[in-house]
């Protein structure tokens, strides 16, 4: 049986695009969708599902959407995923849900991510909400860190009865959402709505409470029945090398807070500025440094370069972002790794020093190794450089909490029930982790809120 290819995604022309931070992709119409969803299989043994972290039931969902029922699968949606128009959008799909389809292996994966994306869009478009019923049962939990994890334990939480206190840094909810995806690929107000939700069901969001500072970490323990640390890892990672304090040398954690959180790209109306030359480099082939990359593009740099010690067949970023970035002409510089930074007498960065690398044998990931290559040494001049080598948990929050058992790296250690080793403190996410996904860090809350109720119960 010849197998329909997938119906695509009608995107902004790159050549637009990079004039702006508005979505690439403009979503599929209602016509659209239920012809995707009508080329799902619906298999007896669903694989999609096994693949999902938050146990959404996929097969039924695209069901009810081939059967044009949007609201029976909006429904649906939102009883496993707190945040579906989220994940719709920034998951890595092709190697969760549709990574498992059994149309994967010509290629042709149902498309669950625009079709979750879909859904939750026109349940906001008309009006449909979850009406829940919550029976109050007179606990209290603290959540710390309002990023993915720690809002899918508070819906969950409160779903239970819970009364549920969310503290947040910084003076909006979100975490990475918030202040590092950039809007063109996650818009604002899709993030806004989302989150209204959790004020909607009574959750109690404390913004600008930074636990361990102007909130005290005892307070909270007398305070509440149980806490779930959820803060991340928002630490940038250093190369630790020469140059790398010149001017014009970012880490992609304040180049996208700047950007996106501090809204530099509507710069002289938002009063951030940013510096972004006409020649970039980014260290690095992840989420984070293709967001950055395209953030540069945008800003209005000429030529921007991905330097990378792979090639990007081993990138951990995503599929759709490689391609996109690739679509609005970032320049992949494969088989490279930084060795330091050169400046200008006046403190600008005006290069970097690159070696070349080969590949020898195979590292923990299963990925080829990359080496140096010896005397492979070469400048190329940049005038911006952003460093996306990956990021760590927060030090500073565990600096207040020297009793809580980490690993060197910094993470958060917990047993089987997701519980550190203070009675009552549980911990998720990216501070357990280090970097991983929303929809692990989504999964971790999920699985906290059902070892918290256990419990307290
Ligand atoms: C630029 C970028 C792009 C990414 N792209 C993708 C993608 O496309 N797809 C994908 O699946 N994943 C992506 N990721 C990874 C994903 O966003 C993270 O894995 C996920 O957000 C982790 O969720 P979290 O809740 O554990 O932490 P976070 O999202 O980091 O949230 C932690 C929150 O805790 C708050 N906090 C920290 N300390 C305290 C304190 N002491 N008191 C109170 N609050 C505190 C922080 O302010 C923050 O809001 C990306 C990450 C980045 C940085």
């Amino acid at each position: 049986m010849s197998i329909q290819e997938r119906i695509p995604m009608r995107e902004q022309a790159p050549e637009e695009r990079v004039k702006n931070f508005k979505s690439v992709p403009l979503g599929y119409s209602a016509k659209e969708a239920v012809s995707e969803a009508k080329r799902c299989l619906q298999c007896k043994n669903p694989l999609c599902e096994v693949g999902c972290p938050v146990r959404m039931k996929i097969k039924t969902i695209i069901n009810y959407i081939a059967n044009e029922d949007y609201k029976a699968a909006f429904l649906l949606s939102k009883a496993d995923n707190a945040v579906p128009a989220i994940t719709g959008r920034v998951c890595p799909q092709e190697n969760q849900c549709e990574g498992k389809c059994i149309l994967e292996k010509q290629n042709k994966a149902i498309n669950i991510g625009k079709l979750f994306a879909f859904v939750a869009d026109w349940a906001q478009e008309n009006n449909v909400v979850e009406n829940l019923q919550i029976n109050e049962n007179g606990k209290k939990v603290a959540i710390v860190g309002a990023g993915p994890a720690g809002i899918t334990c508070a819906v969950d939480l409160r779903k239970l009865g819970y009364k549920v206190s969310l503290f947040e840094a910084l003076h909006m909810a979100g975490g990475v959402l918030q202040y590092g995806i950039p809007p063109f690929r996650l818009p604002r107000d899709v993030v806004d709505y989302e989150l209204s939700f959790l004020e909607k069901i009574g959750v109690e969001v404390k913004l600008n409470s930074i636990v361990g500072q102007n909130v005290d970490f005892e307070n909270l323990k007398k305070e509440y029945d149980a806490i779930y640390l959820a803060t991340g890892a928002g630490a940038p990672k250093f190369l630790n090398c020469a140059g790398e304090k010149l001017k014009g040398v970012y880490s992609a954690n304040e180049f996208l807070i700047r950007v996106n959180l501090m809204k530099a790209y509507k710069f002289p109306k938002w009063d951030t500025p940013i510096i972004c030359g006409d020649k970039v480099g980014i260290i690095g082939c992840g989420n984070v440094a293709l967001d950055s990359a395209r953030c540069a593009k945008r800003l209005g740099a000429k030529e921007v370069y991905i330097l990378y010690r792979r090639t990007k067949k081993y990138a951990p970023a995503r599929v759709e972002e490689i391609h996109h970035a690739e679509e609005e002409g970032i320049i992949f510089k494969e088989m490279v790794a930084p060795c330091k930074m050169t400046g200008t007498d006046e403190g600008w960065v005006n290069g970097i020093q690159l070696m070349k690398t080969k590949f020898k044998g195979v590292d923990k990931s299963g990925r080829e190794r990359p080496v140096n290559v010896e005397n492979s040494e070469h400048v190329f001049e940049l005038d911006t450089v952003v460093n996306a080598l990956g990021t760590t948990p927060n030090r500073l929050f565990l600096s207040k909490v020297p009793e809580l058992d980490t690993y060197n790296w910094g993470g958060i250690k917990t047993n089987d029930n997701f519980m550190t080793n203070i009675d009552g403190v549980f911990a998720g996410g990216d501070a357990l982790t280090g970097g991983s996904t929303v929809i692990e860090a989504m999964g971790d809350g999920r699985n906290a809120a059902d070892a918290i109720h256990e419990y307290i119960s």
